[in-house]
Protein backbone atom coordinates (compact mmCIF):
# COMPACT_ATOMS: atom_id res chain seq x y z
CA UNK A 1 0.00 0.00 0.00
CA UNK A 2 1.30 2.99 -1.05
CA UNK A 3 1.18 6.15 1.39
CA UNK A 4 1.87 9.81 2.24
CA UNK A 5 2.25 12.09 4.88
CA UNK A 6 3.04 15.97 4.67
CA UNK A 7 5.63 16.62 8.05
CA UNK A 8 6.93 20.21 8.21
CA UNK A 9 6.06 20.52 4.23
CA UNK A 10 7.83 17.52 3.26
CA UNK A 11 5.97 15.26 1.20
CA UNK A 12 7.14 11.33 2.46
CA UNK A 13 6.09 8.73 0.46
CA UNK A 14 6.41 5.13 1.88
CA UNK A 15 4.90 1.36 1.52
CA UNK A 16 3.05 0.32 4.42
CA UNK A 17 3.16 -3.34 4.97
CA UNK A 18 2.03 -5.40 7.68
CA UNK A 19 3.52 -8.60 8.87
CA UNK A 20 3.20 -11.35 10.83
CA UNK A 21 6.66 -12.29 11.94
CA UNK A 22 7.42 -8.28 12.95
CA UNK A 23 7.39 -7.74 16.23
CA UNK A 24 8.37 -4.11 16.39
CA UNK A 25 7.41 -1.56 13.53
CA UNK A 26 10.40 -1.21 11.30
CA UNK A 27 11.60 1.44 9.07
CA UNK A 28 13.50 1.21 5.90
CA UNK A 29 14.79 3.55 3.33
CA UNK A 30 16.69 1.90 0.35
CA UNK A 31 19.31 2.77 -2.41
CA UNK A 32 16.45 3.19 -4.23
CA UNK A 33 14.90 5.79 -2.42
CA UNK A 34 11.73 3.72 -1.54
CA UNK A 35 10.63 4.10 2.23
CA UNK A 36 8.99 1.09 3.52
CA UNK A 37 7.15 0.74 6.44
CA UNK A 38 6.30 -2.86 8.40
CA UNK A 39 3.82 -2.84 10.95
CA UNK A 40 3.70 -5.91 13.21
CA UNK A 41 0.45 -7.71 12.05
CA UNK A 42 -2.15 -6.02 14.44
CA UNK A 43 -0.77 -2.74 14.78
CA UNK A 44 -2.97 -0.04 13.62
CA UNK A 45 -1.82 2.12 10.21
CA UNK A 46 -2.35 4.98 12.17
CA UNK A 47 0.67 3.37 14.46
CA UNK A 48 2.87 3.98 10.72
CA UNK A 49 2.08 7.40 10.40
CA UNK A 50 2.75 8.70 14.03
CA UNK A 51 6.00 6.62 13.26
CA UNK A 52 6.91 8.38 10.06
CA UNK A 53 6.21 11.46 11.54
CA UNK A 54 8.59 11.40 14.59
CA UNK A 55 11.21 9.68 12.42
CA UNK A 56 10.88 12.16 8.91
CA UNK A 57 14.10 13.93 9.73
CA UNK A 58 16.12 10.79 9.45
CA UNK A 59 14.23 9.19 6.45
CA UNK A 60 15.45 12.85 5.01
CA UNK A 61 18.73 12.16 5.74
CA UNK A 62 19.02 8.67 4.56
CA UNK A 63 17.39 9.77 1.14
CA UNK A 64 19.63 12.61 0.79
CA UNK A 65 22.22 10.68 1.50
CA UNK A 66 21.70 7.90 -1.26
CA UNK A 67 21.33 10.59 -3.83
CA UNK A 68 24.63 11.76 -3.02
CA UNK A 69 26.20 8.51 -2.83
CA UNK A 70 24.80 6.84 -6.75
CA UNK A 71 28.33 5.04 -6.99
CA UNK A 72 26.97 1.71 -6.73
CA UNK A 73 28.48 -1.74 -8.24
CA UNK A 74 28.06 -0.16 -12.16
CA UNK A 75 25.46 -2.37 -13.90
CA UNK A 76 26.85 -5.09 -16.18
CA UNK A 77 25.67 -5.86 -19.11
CA UNK A 78 23.13 -9.21 -20.04
CA UNK A 79 25.30 -11.53 -20.56
CA UNK A 80 27.95 -10.54 -17.96
CA UNK A 81 24.55 -10.27 -15.63
CA UNK A 82 24.00 -13.65 -16.12
CA UNK A 83 27.26 -15.09 -15.98
CA UNK A 84 27.59 -13.54 -12.19
CA UNK A 85 24.61 -14.97 -11.54
CA UNK A 86 25.05 -18.56 -12.01
CA UNK A 87 28.55 -18.31 -10.37
CA UNK A 88 26.94 -16.53 -7.45
CA UNK A 89 24.32 -19.52 -7.50
CA UNK A 90 27.17 -21.74 -7.32
CA UNK A 91 28.22 -20.37 -4.38
CA UNK A 92 25.35 -19.65 -2.61
CA UNK A 93 24.36 -23.59 -3.02
CA UNK A 94 27.72 -24.70 -1.90
CA UNK A 95 27.85 -22.46 1.43
CA UNK A 96 24.22 -23.40 2.29
CA UNK A 97 24.80 -26.84 1.64
CA UNK A 98 27.96 -26.57 4.08
CA UNK A 99 26.74 -24.62 6.74
CA UNK A 100 23.24 -26.27 6.66
CA UNK A 101 25.08 -28.86 8.63
CA UNK A 102 25.12 -27.23 11.68
CA UNK A 103 21.27 -25.88 11.33
CA UNK A 104 19.44 -28.74 9.59
CA UNK A 105 16.58 -25.77 8.29
CA UNK A 106 14.74 -26.47 4.92
CA UNK A 107 13.67 -23.39 2.30
CA UNK A 108 11.90 -23.58 -0.17
CA UNK A 109 13.53 -21.19 -3.21
CA UNK A 110 16.71 -20.44 -4.11
CA UNK A 111 16.63 -17.36 -6.01
CA UNK A 112 19.61 -15.05 -7.11
CA UNK A 113 18.19 -11.64 -8.57
CA UNK A 114 19.42 -8.26 -8.56
CA UNK A 115 18.07 -5.95 -5.60
CA UNK A 116 18.79 -2.59 -5.62
CA UNK A 117 19.81 -2.19 -1.79
CA UNK A 118 20.20 -5.31 -0.63
CA UNK A 119 22.39 -7.90 -0.28
CA UNK A 120 19.96 -10.91 0.75
CA UNK A 121 16.41 -11.29 1.88
CA UNK A 122 14.04 -14.66 3.50
CA UNK A 123 10.67 -14.32 2.75
CA UNK A 124 7.81 -15.08 5.08
CA UNK A 125 6.71 -18.09 3.37
CA UNK A 126 11.00 -19.70 3.22
CA UNK A 127 12.42 -18.63 -0.14
CA UNK A 128 15.85 -17.23 0.22
CA UNK A 129 16.82 -14.46 -2.24
CA UNK A 130 20.30 -13.29 -2.89
CA UNK A 131 21.84 -10.63 -5.05
CA UNK A 132 24.40 -11.50 -7.87
CA UNK A 133 26.87 -8.92 -6.48
CA UNK A 134 27.24 -11.42 -3.58
CA UNK A 135 30.07 -12.85 -6.48
CA UNK A 136 32.08 -10.11 -5.75
CA UNK A 137 32.45 -10.39 -2.23
CA UNK A 138 35.24 -11.27 -0.36
CA UNK A 139 34.52 -14.74 1.32
CA UNK A 140 33.86 -13.67 4.52
CA UNK A 141 31.22 -11.50 4.12
CA UNK A 142 29.65 -13.67 1.23
CA UNK A 143 29.41 -16.53 4.30
CA UNK A 144 28.28 -13.93 7.04
CA UNK A 145 25.34 -12.85 4.41
CA UNK A 146 24.35 -16.58 3.64
CA UNK A 147 24.37 -17.98 7.01
CA UNK A 148 22.27 -14.62 7.82
CA UNK A 149 18.99 -15.29 5.92
CA UNK A 150 19.49 -19.12 6.82
CA UNK A 151 18.91 -17.94 10.21
CA UNK A 152 15.90 -15.92 9.41
CA UNK A 153 14.53 -19.30 8.51
CA UNK A 154 14.59 -19.86 12.59
CA UNK A 155 14.10 -16.20 14.04
CA UNK A 156 12.66 -13.51 11.72
CA UNK A 157 13.53 -10.65 13.39
CA UNK A 158 17.46 -9.82 15.06
CA UNK A 159 17.04 -10.67 18.07
CA UNK A 160 19.55 -12.24 21.01
CA UNK A 161 18.75 -15.49 19.55
CA UNK A 162 19.17 -14.77 16.00
CA UNK A 163 22.92 -13.35 16.81
CA UNK A 164 23.24 -16.52 18.82
CA UNK A 165 22.51 -19.15 16.59
CA UNK A 166 24.76 -16.72 14.24
CA UNK A 167 27.28 -17.16 16.18
CA UNK A 168 27.22 -20.94 16.13
CA UNK A 169 29.40 -20.63 12.39
CA UNK A 170 30.26 -16.85 11.64
CA UNK A 171 32.72 -15.27 14.03
CA UNK A 172 32.72 -11.47 14.75
CA UNK A 173 29.15 -10.89 13.31
CA UNK A 174 29.32 -7.44 14.15
CA UNK A 175 32.42 -6.55 12.76
CA UNK A 176 31.20 -8.32 9.65
CA UNK A 177 27.99 -6.26 9.65
CA UNK A 178 29.73 -3.25 9.59
CA UNK A 179 31.75 -3.77 7.44
CA UNK A 180 28.92 -4.94 4.74
CA UNK A 181 26.64 -1.29 5.48
CA UNK A 182 30.25 -0.23 4.82
CA UNK A 183 30.07 -1.08 1.38
ZN1 LIG B 1 18.29 -9.88 8.72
Amino acid sequence: MEKQLLVNKNKIKYNLRKSRRASNIRLCVRRDLSVTVTLPWCSSEKSAYQFVEEKYKWILDRISYFQKNKSCIAEPNRADYIAYKEKAREIVNKKLAYFNQFYNFSWKKIRIRNPISRWGSCSEDGNLNFSYRLFFLPEELQDYIIVHELCHLKEFNHGAEFWKLMSKTIPNSEEKRKAIKAL
